[in-house]
């Protein structure tokens, strides 16, 4: 397994870590994630309560959204969700896309 760093603190050993975002109003209602970022251990718990400054304010406004929001809570207060597989086959993906457009110019040119 590949070993990253902590975008904040540099630490080894961070996960890329995604939080939610509920936004609950009468009409809207919807839960969004954030982008990932690699996070260690200790500010995996910090930066989801900064992502949940968000929900206390703008997901409570809808039946639904409450309890999307309750759930959204509890999971950014332990750290959001660990996307680090999602995040390396998605570069894997793309970087292997980009060699072969490159690959197809080369035939072209
Ligand atoms: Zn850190």
């Amino acid at each position: 397994m590949k070993e990253y760093k902590c975008e904040i603190c540099s630490q080894t050993g961070a996960r890329f870590r995604s939080y939610k975002k509920v936004l609950g109003l009468v009409l809207i209602s919807r839960v969004s994630y954030t982008k990932p970022r690699a996070l260690c251990e200790k500010h995996k718990v910090s930066e989801g309560a900064k992502a949940n400054l968000a929900n206390f304010f703008l997901g409570w406004w809808g039946i639904t959204a409450f309890i999307w929001n309750i759930m959204a809570i509890i999971s950014n207060f332990t750290g959001g969700k660990d996307v680090t597989e999602t995040v390396e086959s998605a570069y894997a993906n793309y970087v292997k896309g980009v060699a072969e457009a490159m690959d197809k110019q080369k035939v072209l040119g």
